[in-house]
């Protein structure tokens, strides 16, 4: 895990149901919060299960890069560093919290993939956007026609779950 630099400070995102895991046998997705996240926070502070509420740290938190303002319960965006075995390539997976993502959030993405020279795969309105290396670009889009991607955990995904997203669009870098 990479060392923290900032503290989640009131921001509950991660647990809010906008990402895919499973807390102690009750699944957690999107429309979905965590079964233990009352009014207030976490009721089972200090009992959460390692895996994954001590676990889990978003990149806002780890990464400098990353601005200020780029705080989850601000930007409703939540940034998770992912490894790829497959293509052996890091990718920044963004994800909305039930708002769409605002212009100035999608233009920072934009300008962090071109400085840093990062891979990143951003969900938009469901949509299923990628930018970065042939090889990553080349990976995502084999999940995309299968309209499976494997950053998605099917085994915590009940069936009346969302359905899977569809690919909208893709840049790719020479
Ligand atoms: S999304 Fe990030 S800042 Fe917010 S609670 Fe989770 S780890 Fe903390
Ligand atoms: S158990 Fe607590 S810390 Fe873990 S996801 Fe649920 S609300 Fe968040």
């Amino acid at each position: 895990m990479r060392p923290t630099i900032r503290e989640c400070g009131g921001c509950t995102r991660c647990c809010e149901g906008w990402l895919y895991s499973t807390i102690q046998t009750y699944p957690m997705y999107p429309g979905r919060k965590c079964h233990f996240m009352k009014t207030g926070g976490c009721s089972i502070y200090e009992t959460r299960p390692e895996d994954p509420c001590k676990q889990y740290v978003c990149a806002w938190r780890t990464e400098a890069a990353i601005p200020e303002w780029m705080k989850p319960s601000e930007s409703n965006v939540i940034f998770t560093w992912k490894y790829s075995e497959e293509v052996q390539q890091a990718y920044l997976d963004v994800v909305e919290c039930g708002e769409k993502m605002s212009v100035e959030v999608l233009s920072w993405i934009i300008h962090f993939h071109l400085r840093h020279n990062v891979n990143v795969c951003y969900r938009i309105d469901r949509g299923t956007n990628y930018i970065g290396t042939i090889k990553f670009m080349k990976w995502m889009e084999k999940y995309a026609s299968l309209k499976l991607f494997p950053f998605w955990n099917e085994e915590t995904v009940p069936e009346n779950s969302p359905t899977q997203p569809e690919v909208t669009n893709q840049g790719e870098q020479t």
